[in-house]
């Protein structure tokens, strides 16, 4: 009976999270463009974003806010980078459609699978890569402020700050904040959960996150091309350096660029929380009813309407 009404109300409520979705995502993507934080194509990406994630839940939607602001917010607290590090970045500082997909994608086709098949796997797929997406932002953000010179995450050699692949205490700190930041809004947003199942899943959250960032720091001092301009003998990632000369390649791979260890560290994030939400499996109560792990899925009435099932 219950489960037949929350059916017939649930194409209303998407449509509604849909439409609202579209029209915040919108207002967020068009101030992200006239700050200048994004090209028009990146614009139009994080548009999509939005209006895909929060057809997906409202807790969906909270979570990706979180990360956007926390990030765009950092950022502004940091003031323009510096020119040592635009030296170094291949890209600039707005944001294109590329880089958007890179930090966004995974959570754009979890949040599908939501959609689809609404469930805690895919819903912990999502907050995971987001975890992991804010961890890395945090790190970056954070860490550029360090006194200390980072070093390469795996064999601990001093690197230029600004580098893939190079930590900092400060760094770290940032991405355990970042994490626990994400992972925070995540649980704080769900319903009908009770407390024990939201401290593990903060938990799994942060290790998803710290996971996926570390992740991104190791393939950066590994896989990802890095390059030295042959003219002012310096480490970069730009293929053209500021000075006009062409760099070459010193380590990795051409083609792995900023952007696919993103999108790397993100799927090491969702896999995670996938694993962690799996292990955690279906709490029980006391009186042995089976209690579903739903509580990611808030924003789908249908999956609350079976959350006990006697
Ligand atoms: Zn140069």
């Amino acid at each position: 009976m219950a489960a037949r009404t929350t059916n017939n109300r649930r194409p209303n409520r998407l449509r509604n999270r849909a439409v609202i979705g579209g029209v915040a995502a919108g207002a967020v993507a068009g101030a992200g463009w006239r700050g200048r934080a994004l090209t028009l194509p990146g614009a139009l990406a994080a548009w999509l974003t939005g209006a895909v994630v929060t057809s997906a839940g409202w807790n969906h939607a909270a979570a990706m806010l979180a990360f956007v602001l926390s990030g765009s917010a950092l950022s502004q607290l940091q003031g323009e980078h510096g020119p040592a590090l635009t030296a170094i970045w291949e890209k600039g500082g707005r944001r294109d459609a590329a880089q958007v997909a890179a930090n966004g994608g995974v959570a754009v086709i979890t949040a599908l699978l939501h959609l689809a098949r609404p469930g805690p796997l895919p819903a912990a797929a999502y907050m995971g890569a987001l975890a992991a997406s804010s961890a890395d932002t945090w790190a970056t953000e954070i860490g550029v402020r360090s006194a200390a010179a980072p070093r390469r995450i795996t064999d601990g050699r001093p690197i230029l700050a600004g580098m893939s692949g190079g930590v900092t205490a400060l760094g770290l700190a940032g991405s355990i904040a970042g994490a626990a930041f994400l992972a925070g809004v995540a649980v704080c947003t769900l319903a009908r959960s009770r407390p024990s199942s939201r401290l593990r899943q903060f938990v799994g959250l942060c290790l998803a996150g710290i996971g996926g960032s570390l992740v991104d720091s190791l393939l950066g001092a590994t896989v990802q091309a890095s390059r030295r301009c042959p003219v002012c003998q310096v480490a970069t990632e730009r293929r053209i350096h500021q000075c006009g000369a062409s760099t070459h390649r010193t380590r990795g791979y051409a083609w792995v660029q900023n952007d696919a260890v993103n999108v790397a560290a993100t799927v090491v994030g969702a896999l995670l929380a996938v694993v962690w939400q799996w292990r955690l499996g279906e709490p029980r109560t006391r009186q042995g009813d089976a209690v579903r792990s739903v509580s990611y899925a808030t924003g789908n009435n249908s999956i609350d309407a079976t959350v006990i099932t006697a």
